[in-house]
């Protein structure tokens, strides 16, 4: 259903931190009509935002999200266990309707923390679609594909018919390609799928030195860095989600353009314990935008609390507490919204309605001196008061706009049976 929403004596937070108000910003099908100083037309919703504060929608970049359904099932190891012994075992033998259910916690989880588009890496995107379509929210999908499977070259054309039949057809949903790393796919493999992205006329997402070891075994095996790697083939003349890359050496920032969007995901590094790497020294000149990885290692997908990790262990490991201020992190904070192809990312005219509207006059976020600050460093879901995507409400006074106690129940059906399934064999190696 559509509405045509008025927001009337509106507190705006830009997309650059700068705060404005008495603002009307009229809503008309799935974008921002308009923005004046007043407004005498009705509209069908019409809300008194004078207490509250409006911001554009949170994005994650880099997220697996049906991997919701592993949350809390390997903790306390190695990040080699993480993968060899917990979770590759288990995903061997996951189902599509395990898929489904992860993928919708995944998406109401991050809708009630003010979330309204997400970049998805994960195999079958039908499912995800599926999900994405049931909850609302606006997804960028990258079907995982894996170069130590013999079944290569069938996975890349998989993906190719997924992305013609899919891109261009729904408003919400974009797919590109995703390679799993350049440790998993071969530099021949790399270049096989930047043609095709090129081809398809789509970007890419993958992982790329998340821990020091990838970093050196690269050296190893071709004599240059995974960024000197992708570099050389190609990778970055088309648009390019990075997920991690909190490794990237020194000399690897001059190869970093504007085809290129990092997602930053503190909670998974300070979890599996990956170091303190470049990312925080750089955290001006490169292009950093948050993301929540996947539940399994994170547990949650929450933007705000990846950000203020982000913040606060740049503060703690540099003893510098002016540095990574509100405003840095906030630009950080939208930056997700360059990387993908949804329009949004800005309070202004012709721009989609994906809006949070904020209630900060809570226990947690009251007295409001700076409503950024109580964002950053106070908020939690319960702050998120509505969420709007595509000019629609998703989230309404608090509660989510979906039929939340039957997923959990599916969802807790799904883990029973994963337990009992038990691990099985994996290819792959970490
Ligand atoms: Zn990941």
């Amino acid at each position: 259903m559509k509405y045509s929403i008025l927001l009337k004596n509106a507190n705006v937070i830009s997309h650059d931190g700068k705060i404005s108000s008495g603002k009307y910003i009229y809503i008309k099908d799935d974008k921002i009509d308009k923005i004046c100083t007043s407004y005498t037309d009705n509209a069908t919703i019409e809300i008194d935002c004078s207490s509250y504060f409006i911001t554009p929608g949170l994005v994650n970049l880099h997220a697996h999200s049906p991997m919701n359904i592993f949350k809390g099932i390997a903790e306390d190891v190695t990040v080699d266990d993480w993968f060899n012994k917990e979770i590759w075992p288990y995903e061997s033998k996951i189902l599509s309707d395990d898929i489904y259910y992860g993928a919708l916690l995944s998406m109401m989880e991050m809708m009630d923390n003010g979330i309204t588009a997400f970049a998805d890496h994960y195999f079958d995107a039908k499912m995800i679609c599926k999900a994405a379509l049931h909850t609302g929210i606006k997804v960028d999908i990258a079907p995982t594909l894996f170069g130590l499977a013999d079944t290569f070259d069938e996975q890349l054309e998989n993906v190719s018919k997924q992305i013609i039949d899919t891109n261009g057809k729904y408003k919400k949903i974009n797919i590109r390609m995703g390679p799993h790393s350049p440790y998993t796919c071969n530099d021949k493999q790399l270049m096989k799928i930047i043609d095709r992205a090129n081809e398809l006329k789509v970007g890419m997402h993958l992982h790329v030195s998340e821990t020091k070891e990838q970093v050196e075994n690269s050296l190893k095996t071709y004599g240059k860095t995974p960024f000197e790697l992708l570099e050389s083939i190609g990778a970055f003349k088309i648009p390019t989600i990075i997920a991690h890359g909190l490794w990237i050496q020194d000399d690897d920032i001059k190869h970093i353009n504007e085809n290129v969007t990092m997602a930053v995901c503190t909670k998974t590094y300070m979890k599996l314990a990956c170091g303190y790497g470049n990312i925080w020294n750089y955290y001006k000149t490169l292009p950093l935008a948050i993301g929540t990885d996947g539940a399994a290692s994170s547990n949650t997908v929450d933007c705000i609390e990846q950000a203020r990790l982000f913040a606060l262990v740049g503060k703690f490991m540099n003893n510098n507490p002016e540095a990574y201020s509100l405003t840095d992190i906030w630009k950080i904070m939208m930056k997700g919204h360059e990387a993908l192809n949804f329009n949004s990312g800005k309070i202004e005219e012709g721009y989609c309605a994906d809006i949070i509207i904020w209630n900060l006059d809570d226990i947690n976020t009251a007295p409001i001196y700076n409503p950024l600050s109580a964002i950053m460093y106070s908020s939690s879901s319960k702050n998120v008061h509505h969420l709007i995507i595509n000019g629609n409400f998703v989230k309404k006074n608090g509660q989510l706009c979906i039929d939340k106690e039957i997923i959990i129940k599916e969802a807790k059906e799904r883990a029973r049976d994963i337990l009992n399934r038990g691990k099985g064999k994996t290819k792959l190696v970490f």
